[in-house]
């Protein structure tokens, strides 16, 4: 059956934006040009932003360096103070933040919603490990001589973000990188640039002028310009693996440190004795949150021959059940649009080409009628080994579901990808729960669970899907860096 498509137009999505323009040394500063944004939901303009240049990246740049040596004096006490101050400001406009993140996503309320909080814990924790450091005492390791350990910050650090957590994925730089007494300045996605502006200009008044600096524009020109630029010590982009190279080969002329966080195509492995109605259940949100636009989305089933079958049946049941619309149509929308008309047309891409090469959709399998990019939720059944639909991100509603025979040939296939984002491995038994999870290739592995994170660990990738960590201590490390001061005692 079809998924109808829940309509409702949420109440004036922008209210509450005040400029269009990029936010440098502690204002707004009005763009020449502008790019249009569109509703995902209708495919029509309803806001604008500023089409920064490489100029104002340079602006920017010097306006955060100016700010540097001051903030990097400030104490963790001090810093922990505003990064808490930060996160009450973005829970007093819970409902402005979630509102432009809906409008300009297309993603269901209570994703906008989710992304909030975990945006809230994210600084709270930075504020509270800040404190707390944890690293060598200052103590003579060599006869006589003392030995300190600095922990200093880089200095300015860029960072390119993607659109589909536009404001969590902001906030999972700027957290760390704020509480490590850097520097920012940051580009948004040009699709999805309204949620960051938005929280600059809430931190306006709690940051000294300089230190959250933000340029809106496209990647080969704002994002292509902090990567290559000689003063920005270090470049951040969570984006596709392609954007991942063009960063990477841009900073290399400065040697300035690269943090990438690229793309996934998480397996799932399922064997024989695992709970599987449980598993199909985990998958409903793990495979579909944000309409699978999600770098660890449960989206390449592998499932054990005999259960392969049973498997499909659950999870189409629970998958035709999901509930598609726009935002404003109700708090039980579990599915939008996806973000726009290109990447609709290229999730529709494969699921044509899958189609063309007889693969079978057990639920779903195209677009939906009407206005807006909306994809009905999709699985796609005993795909074959190798086929593109189970080797490459797609990005979208969309999980393949491929069959194996015992546990060597699950891992040698779940590994046989080109990333290594996340995992998780659905068993009721102890001793292969552990050896699986050990086996695979993918820096975040779940038992039992999928999708499932804590500002406590880190987040990263294997292999391609790049390196650095965001959360947890690891991204405290990646942010800073230390400096080992030995005193001759015997002078
Ligand atoms: P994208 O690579 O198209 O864009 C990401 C950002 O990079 C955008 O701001 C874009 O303007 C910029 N960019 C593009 N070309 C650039 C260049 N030459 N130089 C500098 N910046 C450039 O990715 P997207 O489509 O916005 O996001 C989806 C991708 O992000 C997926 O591959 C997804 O897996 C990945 N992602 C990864 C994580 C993670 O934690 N690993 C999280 C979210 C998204």
């Amino acid at each position: 059956m079809t998924p109808v498509v829940h309509r409702a137009r949420t109440a004036e999505p922008l209210v509450g934006l005040t400029s269009p323009g990029r936010f440098v040394d502690g204002g707004f500063r009005a763009a020449k040009a502008l790019l249009d944004v569109v509703d995902p939901c209708s495919g029509r303009v309803f806001a604008q932003i500023g089409e920064g240049t490489s100029t104002d990246v340079d602006d920017a740049v010097a306006a955060a360096r100016a700010a540097a040596p001051h903030w990097a004096r400030t104490t963790p006490r001090q810093r922990s103070e505003l990064l808490h101050r930060i996160a009450d400001r973005l829970v007093e406009h819970t409902g402005v933040l979630t509102r432009l993140e809906s409008a300009d996503t297309g993603k269901p309320v209570a994703v906008a919603r989710d992304d909030l909080e975990q945006a809230v814990d994210t600084f709270r924790f930075m504020a509270g490990a800040v404190r707390a450091p944890t690293s060598a005492a200052a103590e003579r390791y060599a006869v006589d001589h003392l030995s300190v350990l600095h922990r200093e910050p880089l200095g300015v650090v860029g960072v390119v973000t993607p659109w589909n957590y536009p404001l969590l994925m902001a906030v999972w730089k700027i957290a760390p990188i704020l509480a490590t007494g850097n520097t920012v300045v940051l580009k948004p996605s040009e699709y999805t640039s309204l949620t960051t502006l938005k929280l600059a200009e809430l931190t306006g008044d709690l940051l000294p002028r300089g230190v959250l600096n933000v340029v809106t524009g496209t990647g080969p020109v704002v994002g292509a310009r902090l990567a290559e630029h000689p003063d920005v010590a270090m470049i951040a982009l969570t984006g596709s693996v392609a954007s991942g190279r063009a960063v990477a080969r841009a900073a290399a002329d400065s040697l300035k440190r690269v943090h990438l966080e690229l793309g996934g195509k998480a397996p799932v492995v399922v064997f024989a004795d695992a709970d599987l109605p449980a598993a199909a259940s985990a998958l409903r949100t793990a495979g579909y949150w944000n309409s699978g636009q999600e770098c660890g989305a449960a989206c390449r089933v592998l499932a054990e021959d005999s259960v392969a079958e049973e498997l499909i049946e659950l999870l189409a049941e629970q998958v035709g059940g999901l509930v598609v619309g726009e935002p404003g149509a109700g708090e039980d929308v579990e599915i939008g649009p996806l973000v726009s008309r290109a990447h609709f047309d290229r999730v529709t891409g494969y699921l044509d080409r899958a189609r063309a090469q007889g693969i079978r959709a057990a639920v779903g399998g195209a677009a939906l009628p009407g206005d807006g990019y909306f994809v009905a939720p999709t699985v796609l059944a005993d795909v074959p080994e190798g086929a593109e639909c189970a080797r490459e991100e797609i990005f979208g509603p969309v999980v393949t579901v491929e069959k194996f025979r015992g546990e060597e040939e699950a891992v040698a296939r779940a590994n046989d990808t080109q990333y290594g984002l996340a995992a998780s491995v659905w068993t009721e038994n102890a001793r292969r729960s552990h050896a699986v999870a050990a086996g695979l290739d993918a820096s975040t592995v779940w038992v039992n669970d999928h999708l499932v994170l804590a500002s406590e660990m880190p987040w990263g990738g294997f292999k391609g899907s790049g390196y650095g960590r965001d959360l947890s201590l690891y991204a405290l490390d990646d942010f800073s860096r230390t400096k080992h001061v030995m005193h001759n005692l015997g002078r």
